[in-house]
């Protein structure tokens, strides 16, 4: 039987980082929230989840965005947030943010001091020490701008005229840099291969791409502001940012209800009504905010063809295999950094598996494994159509994943010998892994722009549904805890204004 509810202003699918963002900005300006979230916690890609004393983050664990106003301007979006809502959350400085283990003996760390990881850098490529400087002293240049601009929607008419009548210069500049890609804007300062290989894993690192495919806008958040807002771990976990979030919408009179899937978008005459639960109850609203995937909401969410989205419309980026371990201590050195990447040879880098993603968080925060244990949390991109062959719960699955982690473990044994033996505790997760517990088409890191696309052609807030609003990994700017932050913060913002009570500026 089907019941209905008039439930809040604004009803909220997901409780993933963009989700939880929105949701907590709008509540603290009075603007009732739900938040349907369908596991029994919150975060998704930025959660934590416990197993034998060890508390894992299940995938998010390098952070932007805690820095103080005076090191990263307006980019330290956390910091701002949690002011705001009056909620505390600490945490600890990581002094490197990679340390790079790559082909040919190539060994850097991108240390928080921006000297000494430019030098480390010039000592390796001595003739190329002017087109270094000068190629990261453009990423500083995006920099910059963006951290003297406020945040707000790029949609919203009020936002635009105000900020260019404040910083027309800053803004004439970096709308003209939106054009440019990382790849090609580094080929302008530097010739020699290995480096440009070099420029490419920094892209890779966290966008998924090559330098040239990754919007240069977005290399000068994630490739500068670690030099000044830096890396920051929050104590407890991933999860303590999704949870801080939770307590700032429950602060203002919000809700959260858990292990409530949504089944369905109500849609009527081109508009959103409200949300059917698996369990068949519906609850309405003025505006829905979805915080699944550009191919869940329109193909999954919404049963009308007229608004599927095709699958060849963005390039998908590929899934995850994982390896969460519990480890003894003694295998890993005390002044080992907390995130590394390794590549063991460039022809492969880019392809499924070729890079090793490499954290081991309770170097900073001993609290998450038992006394005289490690985590390490190893993960390299893997493809749906390798895995889903298999029976989740059937033999040949599992022995499947153990073959691949003893892959990924033997290579990982370059940097940190004795690994294999070390392993006291073995968690394995797969695309089908991704998919189940995240509701992500294809356990998909979600859409990419294509090569020559500008950072601006990524969906916005606003969607072809009135009052049906999008957030997360899916629109502006793209993947990354900070970047669903900021589509968090805007798509507020635009709602807040559209109900009347616009967001007061971060601060
Ligand atoms: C392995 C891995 C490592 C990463 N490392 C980093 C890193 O170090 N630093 C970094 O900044 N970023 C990292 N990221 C990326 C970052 O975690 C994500 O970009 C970000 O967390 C995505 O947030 P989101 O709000 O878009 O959505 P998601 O995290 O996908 O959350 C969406 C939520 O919605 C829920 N949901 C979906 N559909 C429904 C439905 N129908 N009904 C109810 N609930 C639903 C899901 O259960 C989930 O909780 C990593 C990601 C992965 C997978």
């Amino acid at each position: 039987m089907t019941s209905s509810h008039e439930s809040a202003d604004v009803i909220i699918i997901g409780a993933g980082i963009g989700g939880l963002t929105a949701a907590a900005l709008l509540q603290e300006r009075g603007i009732s929230t739900l938040v349907f979230e369908k596991n029994p916690f919150p975060g998704g890609s930025c959660s934590a989840f416990q197993r034998a004393g060890y508390s894992f983050d299940a995938g998010a664990s390098v952070f932007y965005g805690f820095g103080e106003n005076g090191s990263s301007g307006t980019l330290n979006l956390h910091t701002r947030i949690f002011r705001k809502l009056g909620i505390q959350v600490k945490t600890i400085h990581d002094p490197v943010q990679i340390h790079y283990h790559l082909p040919n003996d190539f060994a850097v760390s991108a240390s928080y001091d921006r000297k000494t990881f430019l030098d480390a850098l010039i000592d390796r490529f001595p003739s190329e020490a002017d087109g270094i400087r000068a190629f990261y002293r453009e990423l500083d240049d995006v920099h910059a701008i963006l951290s003297s601009l406020p945040a707000g929607s790029l949609e919203d008419v009020n936002h635009l005229l105000t900020v260019g009548a404040g910083y027309p210069l800053k803004t004439i500049s970096l709308a003209l840099k939106t054009f440019r890609s990382m790849g090609k804007t580094a080929r302008r300062y530097i010739r020699d291969e290995e480096l440009l290989r070099f420029i490419d894993i920094e892209a890779y690192s966290w966008a998924v791409q090559d330098a040239v495919s990754t919007p240069l806008v977005n290399a000068g958040i994630c490739l500068a502001d670690r030099h000044y807002g830096g890396i920051n771990y929050p104590v407890g976990g991933s999860g303590a940012i999704p949870k801080a979030l939770c307590r700032g919408i429950e602060k203002f009179g919000g809700q959260i209800r858990f292990q409530s899937a949504v089944s369905a978008i109500l849609v009527e005459n081109g508009e959103a009504r409200g949300v059917r639960l698996a369990d068949g109850s519906e609850y309405f609203a003025k505006a829905v905010i979805s915080n699944a995937t550009v191919w869940d909401t329109f193909n999954r969410l919404i049963s009308d063809s007229r608004y599927r989205v095709e699958k060849e419309r963005f390039q998908q980026a590929p899934s995850w295999f994982q390896l969460f371990l519990g480890v003894d201590s003694s295998v890993i050195p005390a002044d080992f950094a907390v995130h590394h990447i390794l590549v063991d040879d460039w022809q492969c880098y880019n392809q499924p598996g070729g890079t090793i993603y490499f954290s081991s968080p309770t170097m900073l925060d001993p609290s998450l494994a038992p006394a005289g244990k490690h985590i390490v949390h190893a993960f390299v991109t893997a493809e749906m159509d390798a895995w889903q062959q298999y029976d989740r719960g059937g033999s040949e699955y599992l022995e499947a994943k153990e073959r691949f982690a003893e892959r990924i473990i033997a290579r990982t044994e370059r940097i940190l010998p004795g690994l294999a033996h070390a392993v006291e505790l073995k968690v394995l997760a797969t695309p089908l892994t991704h998919e189940r517990y995240l509701n992500r088409f294809n356990g998909s890191y979600g859409p990419l722009l294509r090569p020559g696309q500008n950072i601006l052609q990524k969906p916005q807030n606003t969607t072809p549904v009135k009052n049906l609003f999008a957030v997360g990994d899916s629109t502006f700017p793209g993947q990354g805890v900070i970047a669903v932050t900021y589509s968090g913060v805007s798509c507020a913002s635009y709602i807040a204004r559209k109900f009347g009570t616009p967001l007061e500026e971060l601060v």
